[in-house]
This record gives structure tokens, sequence and C-alpha cells, in this order.
């Protein structure tokens, strides 16, 4: 028999998941427990997951030798887009508020939140740990990705020897927990099942969950828009005087294929060969931002995070401050620059966001079941945004391009 695919599989644990909140609540306690074992399982990997990444991800960067100016134009490309795709998020979250007064039958007290309530003097200084297992122990994110990106950092500043080895380690360490992230992930259907049996057998009004949640995706969908449409285009035309629809012709396949698979790993060969092909971008340019772009710059998870965790606030009824938001920001940076380009990446990295403004994990219990869907347009924007990278950065390098 074919397998069905994990998206069919997930739809279908949606669809029992509020069949059995809806008709047997009373028995709901005999399948929640597998969506606590789905949390408990992400929770897990998050840590060490994104200590490897990012130790690996910095490491590897310094090493490449490429790392001088076409490796500081490039970072430069992807840390600008992805923030613009952020502030798209933020704007479009703010003002639609999809999470605003849904009682989505979170009766958990936020707590954690109390601490976020710090000044920024005091969280900027508590980001540097006193204790870095006390951090780990205690999942604080910022600590954690600071010493992380400090670690990876020294790695590429020892002696040849080591520092391979060093490399080498946290190269395999990431792929292991790569593999048991993608382990858990296969768990997802029945997580999801769990978690929206209990959420819609909680949930005082179904229709009002209903109607929050198609806001919610329509709020991801209208930010994606905009930045696919509108932001990438206008700097691939005023930075990169390339034009937008010829190059958007050029890389239809990629993104089709990012679409349907939400892999922008996966799809990187077929990136490679039309912006080298139809763009006419050289194999020097490709060869160095692209695969780069497929690890680290993604706008589209960049956006979704933002506007899942507000959500996820908002649910909660937690008005996040000014200051918390920029946080949302610079996590949600950090954290598309940590996700795997496999699917459902993002949607693991949202802990680290929650953890860092302090809200309960358990709020991913609901977007959980719209994120596959949700994946395939932002894995399509992290493509798009890629390819602009390149043809932008061979355009600034002298290069006459086909578009
Ligand atoms: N699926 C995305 C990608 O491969 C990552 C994510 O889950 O947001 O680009």
């Amino acid at each position: 028999m074919k397998k069905i695919q994990l998206h069919w599989q997930i739809l279908i644990a949606l669809v029992l998941g509020v069949v059995f909140g809806l008709y047997f609540g009373g028995y709901v306690s005999y399948i929640s427990w597998m969506g606590d074992l789905f949390l408990r399982g992400l929770r897990m990997v998050i840590v060490p997951l994104i200590l490897t990444s990012i130790i690996s991800g910095v490491a590897n960067i310094g090493n490449a030798e490429n790392l001088g100016r076409l490796g500081l134009k490039t970072m430069g490309y992807y840390v600008m887009t992805s923030i613009i795709a952020i502030l798209t998020g933020l704007f479009f979250v703010n003002i639609l508020k999809p999470g605003v007064g849904a009682d989505l039958g979170f009766s958990q007290e936020v707590e954690g939140i109390a601490d976020s309530g710090r000044s920024l003097g005091e969280t900027l200084i508590n980001i540097v740990p006193t204790n870095i297992f006390d951090a780990f122990s205690t999942g604080s994110m910022l600590s954690i990705i600071f010493f992380s990106v400090l670690f990876g950092f020294f790695i590429t500043k020892i002696k040849d020897k080591p520092r391979r080895i060093m490399t080498d380690f946290f190269n395999a360490t990431f792929d292991v927990m790569m593999k048991i992230t993608m382990f858990i992930i296969k768990f997802t259907p029945y997580g999801v099942f769990g978690i929206v049996a209990l959420q819609v057998s909680k949930a005082p009004d179904f229709g009002v969950l209903v109607q929050r949640m198609g806001i919610y995706m329509l709020t991801v969908l209208l930010a994606l828009f905009v930045h696919f449409v509108i932001s990438l285009p206008l700097l691939t035309k005023f930075i990169g005087k390339v034009n937008p629809v010829k190059h958007f012709r050029a890389v239809t396949t990629p993104l089709l294929t990012a679409f349907s698979t939400s892999s922008s790993s996966a799809t990187l060969p077929l990136t490679m060969t039309a912006v080298e092909k139809n763009d006419g971008v050289s194999n020097k340019i490709t060869s160095f931002t692209l695969p780069l772009g497929a690890t680290i710059n993604m706008d589209g998870t960049a956006l979704y995070e933002c506007v899942a965790a507000i959500f996820i606030a908002q649910a909660y009824g937690v008005d996040l401050t000014f200051f918390q938001q920029i946080i949302v920001v610079i996590t949600a940076l950090l954290a598309s620059i940590g996700a795997a380009g496999i699917p459902m990446a993002g949607m693991v990295m949202i802990t680290v966001i929650l953890s860092a403004v302090g809200l309960p994990l358990e709020g991913i219990g609901l977007i959980l079941s719209v994120d596959r869907i949700l994946d395939m347009f932002r894995t399509a924007t992290n493509v798009w945004s890629d390819s602009c990278g390149a043809v932008i950065i061979a355009k600034s390098e002298g290069e006459k391009l086909k578009v």
C-alpha cells in the first residue's frame, strides 16, 4: 500500500481530533497524552538542536575562505531581507490581531512572562549566563544562543587540527540531532490528534476557534504575499537592477518544487541549476550563496515565527510590550537562521521564541495543525529570497546576467 504523505496524515489527524473533541470530549484524557508526549519530545531536542546547529553553522561559515567581501555582502542581504520579512509579519499580526479575544481554552497561567517584564538593561545583561549549564537546564534561549555563537566563532580561531576535529564533531552531532528531530516529527499526526482533541473539548466556542485559526492563517499568508510580491521584487529591481518578472520566470521550477516539498534543502539543486542556466549567474556566486541561503536565509520562516509567536501571546491574553516584541523579532531572526531547510523545521523553532519571551510551550498546540500547509508557502518564499539574493549579489560583482 502506498504510504500516505505526512501532510495528509496531519490533515486526517486534525479532522479526527476535532471530531473527538466535539463528540467525545469527556474521554479526552485517554488520548491527550499523545499530545503531551509529542510536546515533550520537541522540548527534549530543542536545546541540543539549537546548540549544535548554531555552533556548526558559525564554525562552517568561518571555515569557508570566502568570508571576505562576498561573505559580508551575502550575510548583509540575508539579515536585511529576514528583518524586512519579520517586520512585515509584525505589522500584519498587530493590525489583524488574529489571537486577540479568542478564548481558545488556554487555561494555563502564564507565569514565565513575569520575568520578561524586566528592564531592557537587565535582559541584555542576562543574555550572558553566569553558568552555562544552568542556562541549558532552564532553557534560557538567548543565553544558549549567545554561548553557541561565541563557541562556534572561537572554534574557527584555534589551530588547524583541533579546529577540524571540533567542526566535524559539531557537524556530526548536529546531523544526529536532525535525525532525532525528524524522527519526532514523524509523530506529528498523533500529537496533532491529541492536542487538537484536547483544545477543541476545552474551547468554550468551537466557531470562534475555527474563525481565529482562519484569521491566523490569513495573516501569515497575507504577510508572506507582501514580502514575496512587493518587498523582494523591489529589492531585486532597485538594488540588483534586475527585472523581477523575468527572474521569477527563470526560477518557477524551484519555486514550485519548494512549494510542494516544503524543503529548501531538497530544492537546492534545482535552485542552483535555474539561477545558473536561466538567470546566467556564475557558478562561483551560486555555489557560495545558494547553499548558505538554503540553510540560513529563511525569510518566510522568520516571518512565520514572528506571527505565530505573537498569535500565541495574543491567544493567552498576554500583551507583549514593545521591548518584548523586539525580543520576538531578534529571536525570530535567530530561529530562522537556526532552522534547517526541511519540512516543519520552523515549527520546532517556535519553541525558542516562546521560551525567550516566557510563553508556555503548549501554545504551539493549535498552530501545529495548520503548520504543514503554511510551510509550503513559507518555503517557497525562502527559496525566492535565496534566488533574488544570488542575482543581486552577482550583479553587484559586475556579472552580466540574462534577466
Ligand atoms: N520548510 C522550511 C524550509 O525548508 C523551513 C521551515 O519549516 O520553515 O525552508
